[in-house]
Formats: structure tokens, C-alpha cells, sequence
């Protein structure tokens, strides 16, 4: 799934709308109810870890918000068609004439969509994205669009393969953000020395928003710190230079993704590591939770070891 710099990335496709006015919406998720989007005004665009915040203003409908904010469990619409077009809806709609009672409002209320990707999400400006390849069974079946809102002059966007949640605010805690400037070293060495898998740790997006399976594997070896090693185990100097892996090779992969290069890695999916060594993949995970696929090269990342233990013993 889309990590903290791909997501920022999206963040800046969307910002251009701030300020804009959604005029339709299509799309064939199930998790919000699509006319509540009607109308509205594109108020703020955020990133926090890997979830994108997009504000839909009240300018022109304040008292809109009648929205569905259960906890969704999932699509359930696969058979729903796409593009469905929605009428403005008039229970909600404000006409202009009462706008200007409505801008001296100190606090316009405003909701936040949050957007969490999935593996193959995606958010595009003016273009829908088209098969790359064919089905099981040949068919070329394009992406359907979750969501997509139009605004005036033509202009649209698309959100692909993501869950949709309506909130009060975006869920911000800086101090864990990997990509955020506040982000907190010494916070994240206390949560890294646990005495746990540093890479269940670092994936951890209490302690690591934003940090995602590419960014744990590379960040992994650029420490030359074994997946498995655990964190208890670990000279906090490692530690720390793991933790300064982690901020400069995420910020390396957002200043990359901006420009629009691709991003060449150096262990993640590979056979062999740049000093030739063969590289080992396993799943590892919590254990009720999501295991991941990891790549490490046992030569450059020795395991940590109890104190008179060796190799072989464990
Ligand atoms: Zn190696």
C-alpha cells in the first residue's frame, strides 16, 4: 500500500483543488453517501502517516452535514455499477442568496474524508487509469474509481482502491510522523528498544506513521540491522541509526516521488544484495496481525544475539 511519501504525493495532486467547488460526483464506493459531497467546497488537504485528509467545506452548505459516519467493514458494492451521477441534494443544499449570512461565520464547519490506500491505490488528476494488463481470464478490465469528484471548467479527481471515512479532524500526531518535521527521535528509540522484531516495531504506525514494508526493508539494511533482531538487543546507537535511516530515506523517496522519478531500491524485491550476497525473503508479522513479506541479507545484517549465545543456538 501507498507509504508516507507516495501519499504525500497524492496530497499534492489534490491541493490544486483546494478552493473548488465539487459540481458532480461519481464513483462506486459504498462507504460514504456520494450526494453529501454535492456542492461542497474543498476546504484543506493533509497527510498524516499514510492517510490523506481532504476538508469539504461548508461555504456554501453549512448546515450540510448530514453525513454517514459509521465505521465501514469493507466494500461490499463489487457489483455496484461506476460513475454513478448524483443530483445536488436540496435537503442539503443552500442557495446562494443565503450565502452571505453564512460568511461571518467564525467557525464554518467543515468535515474531513479520510483516505486510506490499499495496495494498488492510486489518486489521479483528469485521467482515469486504464488496464495495464489482462484478468485470469484475458479479460482487460480498467480500474473502477472509488470516488470521483468533478468541478467546474472540466477538471476531476479520481481515488482508486481506497477506504473512505468521514471524521470531525484529521488524526495528527506529529511526533510519530515519520515525514513530519516535529517527528521525535528520542520517542521513537524508546518505542524501537522494546524488546521486539524491530521490523514489527518500525511498521508500527503508533510509533512509525508513515513507515511502510518497502521503507522498513531498505531502511533495514541500510542499518545492516537484522529484521529479526530485537530491539532490546540492540546498542542504541544502531538504534539510532536506524531511526536516522528511517527520516532521510523517506525524505529521499518523497523528494524523488515529487519530481516524478522512479525510486530504485536496494533490497526490497531483490535476489542479491549489492555486495552479492543472497538475499533471504520471509513473511514475518505479528502474531494475529499482518505479515509481511521481508527481504534481508544474513552476510551484511547479522542477527543480534543474547550475550553468550551464538548463531547456531537460536
Ligand atoms: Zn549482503
Amino acid at each position: 500500500m501507498p507509504e508516507g511519501p507516495t501519499v504525500r504525493r497524492f496530497c499534492s495532486l489534490v491541493s490544486p483543488f483546494v478552493g473548488q467547488q465539487v459540481v458532480k460526483v461519481g464513483g462506486r464506493t459504498k462507504q460514504i453517501v456520494l450526494p453529501d459531497l454535492m456542492e461542497k467546497w474543498i476546504q484543506d488537504c493533509q497527510v498524516h502517516g499514510k492517510n490523506l485528509y481532504v476538508a469539504f467545506g461548508c461555504g456554501v452548505t453549512p448546515k450540510a452535514t448530514s453525513v454517514n459516519a459509521q465505521e465501514f467493514d469493507g466494500e461490499k458494492s463489487h457489483e455496484e455499477k461506476i460513475g454513478i451521477d448524483c443530483p445536488p441534494n436540496t435537503e442539503t443544499t443552500t442557495s446562494p442568496n443565503n450565502l452571505s449570512s453564512l460568511e461571518n461565520e467564525e467557525h464554518p464547519r467543515c468535515k474531513w474524508l479520510r483516505f486510506h490506500f490499499g495496495l494498488y491505490g492510486s489518486v489521479k488528476v483528469n485521467e482515469l487509469t486504464h488496464a495495464k494488463r489482462g484478468d485470469k481470464r484475458g479479460d482487460w478490465k480498467d480500474p473502477v474509481p472509488r470516488l470521483i469528484l468533478h468541478f467546474a471548467a472540466g477538471s476531476f479527481l479520481v481515488f482508486y482502491n481506497c477506504r473512505i471515512l468521514w471524521c470531525s479532524s484529521p488524526y495528527v500526531e506529529p511526533t510519530c510522523d515519520i515525514l513530519s518535521v516535529e517527528f521525535d527521535k528520542e520517542k521513537a528509540l524508546r518505542a524501537l528498544s522494546a524488546p521486539r522484531p524491530v521490523c514489527i516495531t518500525l511498521m508500527d504506525q503508533q510509533h512509525f506513521s508513515g513507515v511502510g514494508n518497502i521503507i522498513k526493508n531498505e531502511i533495514l539494511f541500510l542499518a545492516q540491522v537484522h529484521p529479526l533482531s530485537l530491539g532490546s538487543l540492540l546498542p542504541p546507537e544502531t538504534l539510532r541509526a536506524l531511526i536516522d535511516h528511517a527520516v532521510s530515506f523517506t525524505a529521499k523517496w518523497l523528494r524523488i516521488k515529487m519530481q516524478g522519478e522512479p525510486m530504485h531500491y536496494i533490497i526490497y524485491m531483490k535476489e542479491y544484495c549489492p555486495k552479492g550476497h543472497k538475499v533471504v525473503k520471509e513473511t514475518i508479522g505479528p502474531p494475529h496481525g499482518l505479515q509481511r513479506l521481508t527481504w534481508s541479507c544474513p552476510t551484511c545484517q547479522e542477527r543480534a544475539q543474547p550475550e553468550g549465545h551464538t548463531q547456531e543456538q537460536i
